[in-house]
């Protein structure tokens, strides 16, 4: 079993003679495809900014992707970079928390989003418990994940899978622009 917290583990900073601060650095895919799609994108990396515990360091840009086993409208996509001082199940929660602020409903399964947020990765833990999967277990198969993984973390490993650059050629014939 992996730390749960393990990639990222900054210097040992004490805070109030105690704990050493240790945080991890996440990734997170953001996707929106009802409503106004990139401002719902982009409230999220507000959000993520403002969320306790967490610091948005860098956003990819956006993307337009087409719905993959999904309906409705095109996507727009994105993925963040942040450090973390949550466990990998509070930041899940703090995920559904944005969603729930966007209205996220769960009508159907793959069903249009105002916003989907993953975790994609958590420092280098692997984890499968019954809420949570990490690494995201199809970020390997979707564009919409990888290109803008790629492009914020060039040489990023996916645990237990390798470097992420080696899945993009998999998924050249799925459709997504910058925007
Ligand atoms: P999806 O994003 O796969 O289309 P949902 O957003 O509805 O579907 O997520 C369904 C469930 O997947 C969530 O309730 C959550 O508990 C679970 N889940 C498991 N692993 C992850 C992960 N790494 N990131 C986000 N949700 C996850
Ligand atoms: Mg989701």
């Amino acid at each position: 079993m992996h730390t749960a917290i393990s990639a990222g583990v900054g210097p040992a900073t004490l805070q109030d003679d105690k704990a050493p601060f240790a945080f991890a650095i996440a990734y997170i895919g953001i996707g929106a495809n009802l409503g106004d799609a990139r401002a719902n994108v982009l409230d999220a990396l507000e959000r993520l900014q403002r969320q306790p515990g967490c610091t948005l360091m860098t956003a990819s840009g956006l993307y337009r992707t087409a719905p993959i086993d999904s309906s409705g409208d095109d996507y727009i996509n994105a993925v963040a970079r942040i450090a973390t001082k949550l466990d990998a199940e509070a930041l899940l929660q703090a995920l559904h928390a944005i969603e729930q602020a966007h209205g996220r409903e769960r009508p159907y399964r793959n069903a249009p989003r105002t916003l989907d947020l993953d975790l994609l990765l958590y420092g280098d833990a692997i984890i499968n418990s019954t809420t949570l999967t990490v690494p995201h277990p199809r970020m390997t198969e979707r564009a919409f994940v990888l290109v803008p993984l790629l492009e914020i973390a060039p040489s990023i490993h996916i645990p237990g899978h390798g470097p992420a650059a080696q899945y993009a050629a998999g998924v050249a014939d799925q459709g997504i622009r910058p925007i």
